[in-house]
């Protein structure tokens, strides 16, 4: 099937209007009537349309994507792949609700799932439509199969937004302030962020399951739950032997231990799932954002023994595994393999981490160049300090938005910008948008 979006977006940045232009501006107006304002406002251009790594605007600007709606478009915008399936999937039967009356996609994605997470153990996985719904429901299920209680978490920890995954996210503002209580039983231990704390990952590991065998007590906890490159919490990569340690610590203490890679799975950090690189086998992975190119799935995957450990009934939801989102994830991931995108983030990375590092010698501001594969960041600093300099990020980011440079920033201090990029972005685009990076972090005063 050929598609009918015949695509009008060009492939480099061209900017006609200033930014936003006047027809993003009187949708801005418009929704400020009926949108809730709690909503972060973000960058007001409102997109028609995208094309791989760019963006057309409402007023026929084309912006270049650093971001890919957080690391949900990997395979890029527009990919014929996905349109073709979701189109067939639309016309065919959008809902049936998989415990109701089944289909085929829901197999194939979890067999998918089964096939790339790592480990070759047997597995099994339940769909869901959100990250922090897989993140609960990985939760609901390591408390069943294990009977405890306890879930250890890590400080500038994310894992979503409704209220059990707020009591694991760490940082208040904007995501916890006033919306508590949470849930109990979540007990919150140091990380390792090697820029602030200079320990080795051993070291790190130590000082967290000290705190978890005298604060919660080792038979006491039923997982272990961790980002392995921490997104929100500014792209922190923890060192060396820091995973490892935690995921041999909880095998030998009977907890499970939890990959959230919801932000670092699906070929971001140049394997299909950041634990790989280590060689980590979690007993639970949470996978979403990546894995269906922009359609909401999200997917709990682990050893059937504990996935099944879970009564008849006991999972689900109306949505979950909706056969449009898993046709989509099925496009997306035949596109990683096709395109080889986890060889692709790799070579991004080096160029992004590469060009950074030379940029960071030209500034003072850059305390840390971090990340792997194509999820990358700069954390930025007060000259001579690490003290955390949330004002640069953002005179950053706001000069990147006006030359129609779509970055983001993160971190528990607000003082990091991330990169994202569609793992399809080409050397020329990327090479733009770093040059254009270059100019904001110079621009700083
Ligand atoms: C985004 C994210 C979530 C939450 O996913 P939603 O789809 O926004 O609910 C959970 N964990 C991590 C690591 C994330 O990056």
């Amino acid at each position: 099937m050929s598609t009918s979006v015949t695509s009008k977006v060009g492939d480099s940045r061209k900017i006609l209007t200033e930014l936003p232009g006047p027809k993003s501006r009187a949708l801005h107006e418009r929704r400020k009537a009926v949108v809730s304002s709690g909503l972060t406002q973000g960058f007001p251009v409102y997109i028609e349309r995208g094309d791989g790594a760019i963006l057309l605007d409402v007023d026929g600007n084309q912006l270049l994507d650093l971001g890919s709606g957080i690391a949900v478009t990997s395979i890029g915008h527009a990919v014929s792949d996905l349109i073709d399936a979701v189109s067939e999937q639309v016309a065919a039967f959008t809902h049936t609700c998989f415990m109701v009356t089944p289909y085929e996609a829901y197999i194939e994605v979890c067999e998918a799932l089964a096939e790339l997470t790592p480990g070759t153990h047997e597995k099994t996985s339940a769909l869901f439509n959100s990250g922090s719904e897989a993140v609960e429901n990985a939760v609901k299920i390591a408390r069943l199969a294990t009977g405890r209680a306890a879930i250890v978490v890590l400080d500038h920890a994310y894992h979503g937004r409704t209220n059990l995954t707020l009591a694991l996210t760490a940082k208040n503002m904007p995501y916890k302030d006033r919306f508590g209580p949470f849930a109990p039983e979540i007990y919150r231990v140091p990380t390792s962020y090697p820029f602030r704390d200079g320990l080795s990952g051993p070291e790190a590991a130590r000082r967290a399951i000290d705190e978890i065998e005298s604060q919660v007590g080792a038979h006491n906890v039923a997982a272990v739950l961790v980002e392995p490159i921490q997104g929100e919490g500014g792209f922190i990569v923890p060192a060396l032997g820091f995973l490892p340690a935690l995921a041999e610590w909880s095998k030998a203490n009977g907890a499970l231990f939890i990959a959230d890679e919801i932000q670092s799975g699906f070929c971001r950090t140049g394997d299909w799932f950041a634990v790989d690189h280590e060689g980590v086998i979690p007993d639970l992975v949470t996978t979403a954002k990546g894995l269906a190119g922009g359609m909401p799935l999200a997917a709990v995957t682990g050893r059937a023994e504990i996935m099944n450990a879970v009564h008849e009934g006991g999972l689900g939801g109306t949505y979950g595994g909706n056969p449009v989102a898993a046709v989509a994830a099925l496009a997306t991931i035949k596109t990683m393999r096709d395109k080889n995108l986890a060889a692709r983030a790799r070579e991004l990375g080096s160029t992004m981490l590469s060009a950074l590092t030379e940029l960071q010698r030209d500034t003072l501001i850059i305390g840390d160049v971090r990340g792997r594969g194509a999820m990358v960041a700069i954390e930025l600093i007060e000259p001579g300090t690490t003290n955390p300099n949330a004002a640069a990020a953002n005179a950053i980011v706001n000069y990147c938005r006006s030359q129609g440079v779509v970055a983001i920033s993160a971190g528990t201090y607000g003082n990091v910008v991330r990169l994202l990029p569609p793992l399809v972005i080409t050397d020329a685009q990327l090479s733009d948008g770093l040059s254009v990076l270059a100019d904001a972090v110079r621009s700083v005063k």
